[in-house]
């Protein structure tokens, strides 16, 4: 199952002359260099990398569009990044932003340069104070999130990164869309990653609430870090989800009182009254301490605009950052052919169709590729050689590349052809902003 998702930055690279074998020194789309690998999740790689002017260190979470595109995923996608890169607040992952190559899509998001929260819970369980600190800063990140509207579904410790300081940062947050099309059986999650976190309503498929289901998986992380282990566990999975489903669970002996009423509360298997973000806040055993991360709403937008971020397309996703430009998007081969590239709103059917035909009336011979990805085409002496690549860069976007090589400069037969008949014919297909608005 794993390696279906499997995704590597290399594939990329290895398009590119300029680049060796290794993923390590390879220029991501003339902006970022990537440095190791931080991990592996169920259907991306992490990278570390620096942005190339700026000399800031990001991570890089490259998954493959094909994933992304199965099932027309996109539209989900685009709504959640666009939440997701609203979303600030100081123990969440910020999502920097969002590139795209041919094959893959890239999140550029926040370097969390200590690690995973697990690695240190891995090293003994934390004292009762500890767990708090980390506690609030996760109930902090939850509510601030919910508030907005987005909720994780899939809080666990894999997902609580800390940063230089030994804060908190929840990553994923708004992810979950992208991960419920790419894993689309909520149990297929169970062979890359643990049940263990699934609140029970979520096992039996009845229909959940986000802020439940969040809540019960906040429950699951306090007591693994309290306890140093998982409240639901079993190497028998049918084991496992009945314990989730029963709420059955022992606190370690250690647990105050206080801890073990709060866990309980957490840990509600009826999402009708398990506590409320909001009823956490007042707690006794949470209480203590905490101090309201204030937190500025000003990345907020009115309606309005909201309504307008809802409908943003597939355009929106990929100008997000990069604009139009789109040698920035492409890692090139550095040789001398000629390159032109658009972005077409069209069916890439269509824009084969209207190539070839452009080509016949020329009397220019077209050998199209098999994968149906491509075209070359060649004039009767030898003198127009043409490669038309067309890539998919969204649902709803594709780009049409067209790369030439010439043998007399400038003026040759297949400048003419170029620049008369088939440039002309390619730029009617150009996507404008607000064609599919
Ligand atoms: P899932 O696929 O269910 O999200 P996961 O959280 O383990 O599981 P990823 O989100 O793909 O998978 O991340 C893989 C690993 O990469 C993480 O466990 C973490 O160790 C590392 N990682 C992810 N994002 C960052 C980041 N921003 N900074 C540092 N390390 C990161
Ligand atoms: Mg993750």
């Amino acid at each position: 199952m794993r390696e279906a998702y499997d995704v590597t930055v290399e594939e990329d690279a290895a398009s590119s002359a300029t680049v060796g074998e290794a993923s390590s020194g390879v220029v991501l789309l003339g902006k970022y260099r990537l440095k190791e690998l931080l991990g592996v999740g169920a259907f991306a790689k992490v990278y570390h990398a620096t942005n190339v002017s700026t000399g800031q260190s990001v991570a890089i979470k490259a998954l493959s569009k094909r994933e992304v595109f199965r099932g027309g995923l996109m539209e989900h996608v685009e709504r959640e990044i666009s939440i997701m890169r609203r979303l600030h607040h100081p123990h969440t992952l910020k999502l920097f932003e969002v590139l795209a190559s041919k094959s893959k899509i890239y999140f550029v998001l926040e370097l969390a340069k200590g690690g995973e929260l697990f690695d240190k819970v891995a090293q003994g369980r934390f004292s009762e104070d500890l767990s708090r600190r980390y506690f609030h800063q996760l109930i902090s990140a939850v509510r601030y999130c919910h508030s907005a509207g987005v909720f994780h579904r899939d809080l666990k410790l894999d997902n609580l990164l800390i940063d230089e300081n030994m804060d908190l940062k929840v990553s994923d947050f708004g992810l979950s869309a992208l991960k419920d099309h790419v894993r689309p059986d909520g149990l297929l999650h169970t062979v890359c990653g643990t049940p263990a976190y699934v609140a029970p309503e979520m096992l039996a498929k009845k229909g959940y609430e986000g802020a439940k289901v969040d809540v019960w998986s906040c429950g699951v992380i306090l007591f693994v870090l309290a306890a140093g282990y998982l409240p639901f566990n079993d190497h028998n999975l049918a084991a496992m989800y009945w314990k989730i489903c029963r709420g059955q669970f022992r606190f370690p002996r250690w647990t105050s009182p206080e801890l073990r009423r709060f866990l309980s509360r957490l840990l509600d298997k009826n999402p009708e009254t398990r506590i409320t973000v909001d009823e956490i806040i007042r707690d006794p055993w949470f209480s203590k301490g905490y101090r309201e991360v204030r937190v500025q709403h000003k990345e907020f937008e009115s309606d309005h605009e909201q309504s307008r971020h809802r409908g943003l397309n597939a355009f929106d996703l990929i100008s997000f950052s990069s604009g139009l430009d789109m040698s920035g998007l492409f890692t090139d081969s550095g040789s001398s052919d000629c390159v032109e590239r658009i972005v077409s709103g069209g069916k890439p059917a269509n824009i084969m169709e209207k190539v070839e035909g452009v080509a016949k009336a020329e009397g220019v011979i077209v050998r199209k590729e098999a994968n149906g990805e491509g075209a070359k085409l060649e004039g009767q002496r030898g003198n127009i050689m043409i490669r038309i690549g067309i890539y998919r860069l969204t649902d709803k976007l594709v780009v049409v590349e067209a790369k030439r090589r010439e043998r007399r400069a400038g003026n040759g037969k297949g400048t003419k052809f170029w620049e008369d008949k088939l440039n002309p014919e390619l730029q009617r297909l150009v996507y404008k902003a607000g064609d599919q608005k």
